[in-house]
């Protein structure tokens, strides 16, 4: 069930006016899209190969939410790639502030684990290359989540391979958090999330909830064109970013 408010109100009509149009909900369609990530799985599997690569790994993100695909030459890419641009573009800030605050917010109830237990911190998913300033999520999510605490994850003195899932590129600051919010803007294969999850599962963090403003499509696929254009209905905020069904 969606959380609601006044304000939550004025976000949702201003994400279906301004957004619905060319933003898409992931789905999680069996033998479809990936039962993990909503992508595309592997020929006769329902999984795509990144996510079978690491399924079983210790650490893996307890539940993973995607708020609405992206993919180049297409208004949900210039979002993605325009509120992050050295000089950020106003409207595509805007649009992904708005898109997570209302995902935080709205789902807030959805996060809960098999207990009921709901996060009690939050993290971002630091970049592995040097980029000057606060990370734009980092500085997004301030907002909604201001009442509680960030657990600090930097990138590991000396890293790994940038691609893959190896927990030990990145370092968490002591926390004595229990579940923690985990926020990006873009899985493309999800090496780095599910990697961050890791580490702070290795700090002792019992859950992790991820977030993903956008679960990226490559077009250069057959299958994924074929996907991409079978996302014919209008974005809706309140399909749930964690199950694809309205909440
Ligand atoms: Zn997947
Ligand atoms: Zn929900």
């Amino acid at each position: 069930m969606v959380a609601t408010s006044d304000s939550l109100v004025t976000l949702r009509r201003w994400l279906i006016t301004t957004g619905s149009a060319y933003l898409r909900n992931v789905q999680w369609i069996p033998g479809t899209t990936c039962r993990v990530c909503g992508g595309v799985p592997g020929v006769g599997y329902g999984i795509c190969p990144k996510c079978y690569q690491r399924e079983g790994s210790p650490g893996l993100a307890d539940k993973l939410g995607f708020i609405t695909y992206a993919w180049p030459q297409h208004q949900t890419g210039h979002v993605m790639y325009g509120y992050k641009a050295p000089v950020p573009a106003p409207a595509n800030r805007q649009m992904v502030a708005t898109l997570l605050t209302y995902g935080v917010v709205a789902h807030w109830p959805c996060m809960a684990g098999p207990t009921g237990g709901l996060p009690d911190a939050w993290a971002t998913v630091p970049s592995l290359k040097a980029r000057p300033g606060l990370h734009p999520i980092t500085e997004i999510a301030r907002v909604p989540l201001h009442a509680f605490p960030q657990v600090p994850v930097s990138p590991s003195p000396v890293l790994g391979s940038h691609r893959g899932f190896l927990p030990e590129n990145f370092t968490v600051a002591p926390t004595s958090a229990k579940h923690v919010l985990l926020l990006d803007d873009t899985w493309a294969s999800g090496g780095h999330v599910q990697s961050v999850a890791a580490a702070l599962r290795g700090a002792g963090v019992e859950r992790v909830t991820t977030l993903l403003v956008a679960r990226w499509l490559d077009p250069t696929w057959a299958d994924t064109q074929k996907i991409i254009s079978g996302l014919k209905t209008d974005f809706d905020p309140d399909v749930c970013p964690f199950t694809g069904i309205p909440c």
